[in-house]
Formats: C-alpha cells, structure tokens, sequence
C-alpha cells in the first residue's frame, strides 16, 4: 500500500492562510488503513483547524468528507455537486489523490494534508516500512523476495557492501542488511549459487528516469467512440 503521513498542522495552517471555507476529503484506501486520511483523520484535523483559526481570530470553516479511493474519478465525482461553495479543498490522500481531485475541480486550490512516503506495509503496530520503490523490473525472484532496491541503503545489485555488521545495515543500524536477509533466504531455498552469478548493470529505462510511466492494458481498454 501507499504509506503517507499528516503533515505538521502549522503547515496546514500555513496552506490555508485566506481560506475561510473549505472541504476537507479523506481517501478510504491505503492511507486509510495507515492512520494518516481516512475518516477519523480528517476529523481530528478538521477540528484543529477550527480550533487553531478560531483561536487566532480567523475563524474557518472546515466540512468533512471521505470518498472511497481518490484516485479515481468515479470515486471523486461525488464531490462535484456542492464542490462549488468552497474556496479550497484538503485532501488527506495520497499524492496521486490530491493530483486526481486538482484535474476533476481545476478551479479549486487542493491542498496537501499529507506527506506522501512509500510503497510498503506494517511491520508491528504504529510502524510501516518501505518495500517498493516500483522500478518497474522486479527482481524478487532472483533475491529470495527481498527487494535491494528499496531495503539496502546503497542499492546494491551485487551482494553487500564491506559495512554490514551483525545483521545490522552500516548506514543504520536500525535497519537490518538487507543482503543479509537475501542470503539467508536463498540459502534456506537452496540457491546460493544464483547469487554468484554476477547481474549486470540493471537497466533503469523502466523506472523513474524517463518521465511519467503508464500501464496499457489493450485488452481492458474501451474503443474510442464506443460508450458501452
Ligand atoms: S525490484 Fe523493483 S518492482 Fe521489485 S520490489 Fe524492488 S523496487 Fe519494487
Ligand atoms: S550494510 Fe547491507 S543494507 Fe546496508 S548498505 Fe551495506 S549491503 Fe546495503
């Protein structure tokens, strides 16, 4: 899932100087289950934005909501009928909610509540680790499950650097090595001898650095013109 966190509240506060009424939306899904914007969240954070206005003397209204998924315009299109009364909208979903509700209500200010993090997933309660960093060629299969992209600090392909100590990463040792972790995995599966084999250089083209990427699925796709 997408993990995300609250911004400061002063931030918040900061984004919404002039703004006397706004909607505040949550997003059902991933930063739901992540305590940062669903229901709940947006209704703690609405209050302290009335509270911390109102203390100022500047008093804003802040009326609440949540959609199921932000990301997608048939979750969002609930919005449009009152969307109009508002000066601006906060939303406590993810980058990609906020990006889709700008592009649903172009003429509506959308204000990031929240930090957008990582791909990842609880480890114990109160505590979410990154797992992905979508680069677009996984290569779990050839690592035990363990992702070197997203879990060793350095990124390395090719087993670990000089530093590990004990299980324990050089970069931090509250992360644990995560070519460590590849090697135990593999042992345990019999197959230490894939990770002799040296990988070439990984081939990047798939992940960040040629712009926006998209998924195509022509099989799911509606010809144009065809409204069915
Ligand atoms: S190899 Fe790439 S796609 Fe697979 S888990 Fe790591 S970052 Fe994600
Ligand atoms: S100690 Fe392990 S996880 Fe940390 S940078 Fe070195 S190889 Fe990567």
């Amino acid at each position: 899932m997408i993990v995300a966190e609250q911004k400061p509240l002063q931030a918040v506060l900061e984004m919404l100087r002039g703004h006397r009424k706004v909607l505040a939306v949550g997003c059902g899904t991933c930063v739901s289950v992540c305590f940062a914007g669903g229901r709940k969240e947006v209704g703690v954070l609405a209050s302290a934005l009335r509270m911390a206005r109102g203390l100022d003397g500047e008093p804003l209204q802040v009326d609440e909501t949540s959609v199921q998924r932000q990301c997608e315009v048939e979750y969002i299109e609930a919005l449009a009928g009152g969307i109009d009364a508002y000066d601006a909208i906060v939303s406590l979903g993810c980058g990609v909610g906020v990006q889709y509700l700008a592009d649903r209500f172009p003429g509506k200010r959308v204000l990031p509540a929240l930090d957008t993090k990582f791909m990842g997933g609880p480890t114990e309660a109160g505590v979410w680790e990154e797992r992905c960093q979508g680069c677009g060629s996984c290569i779990l299969d050839r690592t035990g499950g363990v992702c070197p992209i997203s879990r060793c600090a350095k990124q390395l392909m090719n087993g670990p650097c000089g530093g590990s100590k004990g299980g324990r990463c050089e970069v931090d040792a509250g992360i644990p090595c995560a070519w460590q972790m590849i090697w135990e995995r593999m042992e345990a599966l019999g197959r230490l001898d894939e990770l002799l084999e040296i990988q070439p250089p990984k081939d990047w083209a798939t992940s960040r650095d040629g712009g926006l990427r998209r998924v195509v699925r022509e099989d799911l796709r509606t010809p144009r013109g065809d409204a069915s």
